[in-house]
Order: C-alpha cells, then sequence, then structure tokens
C-alpha cells in the first residue's frame, strides 16, 4: 500500500484574525473564545480527503512574528491558509503582503494557497465585503472562503482546509 500522503500546512494572518480558533475548529470541532496569542502550535491530523486519508501537519502562527521568524515559516510549508477578519480592514489589508512573502520565498512555484475572510457571524460590524474578498482571491488565483470558527455554518473551515490540501496534492 502507498505510504499516506503528508502535507505540511501553514496558517498566517495579523494577530487576532481567529488563526488558533480555526485550527481548534477544524481539528476538535470547538470554539474557544480565548487563546493564548503569543503561542505558536503545530498539530498533527488525519483526515479522509477524497477517499486517501491525508496527514496534515498544521502550524497555528502567532502573526507577531519577525520578517526572519516568517520566512522560515514559508519555507517549511507545502501550503498556506492567509486568514484576515471581516470586521478589520487593516487584517484584510495585511494578506497582499504576505501572498508577496510567499510568492518571494517559494519562486518560481505558485504556492498553494486558500484565502478565509473569518469572523462572519459578525456581519453588523463587519469593514471588509464579501466581494472585496472573492476579488481579491480570484487576483491570487485561490480559493476563498468566508467562515466563522465560533458558528461554522455548513463546516466552511474544514472544506478550506481540504481544499487547501487538495491544492497541495494537485502541484
Ligand atoms: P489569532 O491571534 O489569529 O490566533 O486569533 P485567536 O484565535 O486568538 O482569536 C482572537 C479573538 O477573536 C478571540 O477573542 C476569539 O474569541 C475571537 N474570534 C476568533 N474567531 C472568531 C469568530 O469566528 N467569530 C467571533 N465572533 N470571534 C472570533
Ligand atoms: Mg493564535
Amino acid at each position: 500500500m502507498a505510504k499516506s500522503p503528508e502535507v505540511k500546512l501553514a496558517v498566517f494572518g495579523r494577530a487576532g484574525v481567529g488563526k488558533s480558533a480555526l485550527v481548534v475548529r477544524f481539528l476538535t470541532r470547538r470554539f474557544i473564545w480565548e487563546y493564548d496569542p503569543t503561542l505558536e502550535s503545530t498539530y498533527r491530523h488525519q483526515a479522509n480527503i477524497d477517499d486517501e486519508v491525508v496527514t496534515m501537519d498544521i502550524l497555528d502562527t502567532a502573526g507577531q512574528e519577525d520578517i526572519q521568524q516568517k520566512e522560515g515559516h514559508v519555507r517549511w510549508g507545502d501550503g498556506f491558509v492567509i486568514v484576515y477578519d471581516i470586521t478589520d480592514r487593516g487584517s484584510f489589508e495585511e494578506v497582499a503582503p504576505l501572498r508577496n512573502l510567499l510568492e518571494e520565498v517559494k519562486k518560481p512555484k505558485n504556492v498553494p494557497l486558500v484565502l478565509v475572510g473569518n469572523k462572519s457571524d459578525l456581519d453588523h460590524v463587519r469593514q471588509v465585503g464579501t466581494e472585496e474578498g472573492e476579488r481579491l482571491a480570484a487576483e491570487m488565483a485561490c480559493a476563498f472562503y468566508e467562515c466563522s470558527a465560533c458558528a461554522n455554518e455548513g463546516g466552511t473551515v474544514a472544506e478550506a482546509f481540504h481544499e487547501l490540501c487538495r491544492e497541495v496534492r494537485r502541484r
């Protein structure tokens, strides 16, 4: 039997966008309200994706790293989740520079990536429109998900991680 594939996924985005909440939601199907914001963790997780067992190593970055640390994370990863917070325009504006860093460090490869707009439950204080996220994802030629680590309607969080695995496996 073929060895089950392993993919290394890193989660990027400004501190406070909900990276840890999303990762914990994906792994445990639970929402944890407070999570040490300075903590960086890796998790190992297996999932059945398209009838194949895939082992994921997931790096939940803190989002406060200096450039050397960030580059190290980019070199480590095979695929990337870039997260912004729909209620924080500044976090959306940090997406393009992060994408540029991926392209810079990984060139000449085009980098497997998904874009996630988190905290969709907070629609009443939204600062970034859904169509803006869609447009940015189209520019970056990647999949886009708006989701909520706390509500997670329709299992969108898992869908984003699974799609990223597929994207990595396609390369
Ligand atoms: P990180 O710094 O990107 O890892 O962000 P955290 O996962 O620590 O989350 C930062 C804050 O946002 C915490 O207070 C979370 O409870 C909150 N949060 C995370 N995801 C969501 C979400 O989907 N909806 C809402 N309303 N709050 C969230
Ligand atoms: Mg965190």
